[in-house]
């Protein structure tokens, strides 16, 4: 049987934290599909199609890896209606933890069939957000060694700032 896991997260915008989880997670499964949402209430910078595009570039090297944007749906739900058994996060600290917890707890009871896999970030990667790269960007500063290039250089034309300030 295939094993296909879906990578649900916000990736606004995708980091190399991110980069490194889903290489990860494609040595560990047949197919991996990266869903992106777009929370409002997180102020998104890229919309959803801007998102796939970019992730789906920085993501080519990886032929098992397929990008899409998350309807407005339960995670687990869109997960069932892929066929997918196993759901991947990125555990940075023992806040994603307590958080990362709850909602695995509550997606096991709404879809016992989808399995929660957490992956520990890489130590490297372990203080890297998307709010901290936003928030960098946002200054003009580089941000090429904590996205991919494709990445680095959308956010410098979304702040209007040059790509090597
Ligand atoms: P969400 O809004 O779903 O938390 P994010 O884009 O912030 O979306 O994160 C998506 C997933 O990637 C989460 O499981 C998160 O823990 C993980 N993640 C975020 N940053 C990193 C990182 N630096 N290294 C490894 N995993 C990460």
């Amino acid at each position: 049987m295939t094993r296909k896991a879906i990578f649900p997260g916000s990736f606004d915008p995708f980091t190399n934290g991110h980069l490194d989880t889903v290489t990860r997670a494609a040595s560990l499964f047949d197919d991996v599909i990266i869903a992106c949402m777009t929370n409002i209430k997180k102020h998104p910078l890229f919309s959803a199609d801007e998102k796939q595009a970019l992730i789906q570039a920085a993501v080519a090297d990886l032929p098992n890896v397929k990008v899409v944007a998350l309807p407005h749906q339960l995670t687990v739900a869109f997960a069932q209606s892929l066929g997918a058994q196993y759901m991947v996060r990125g555990l940075r600290s023992p806040q994603d933890f307590a958080y990362e917890a709850d909602v695995a707890t509550i997606n096991s009871q709404l879809a016992p069939q989808v399995e929660t896999v957490f992956l520990l970030a890489d130590p490297k990667y372990r203080n890297l957000s998307s709010s901290m790269v936003k928030e960098v960007a946002s200054f003009g500063a580089d941000v090429s060694k904590l996205v991919p290039a494709n990445i680095a250089q959308a956010l410098s034309e979304k702040f209007g700032g040059d790509h090597h300030a």
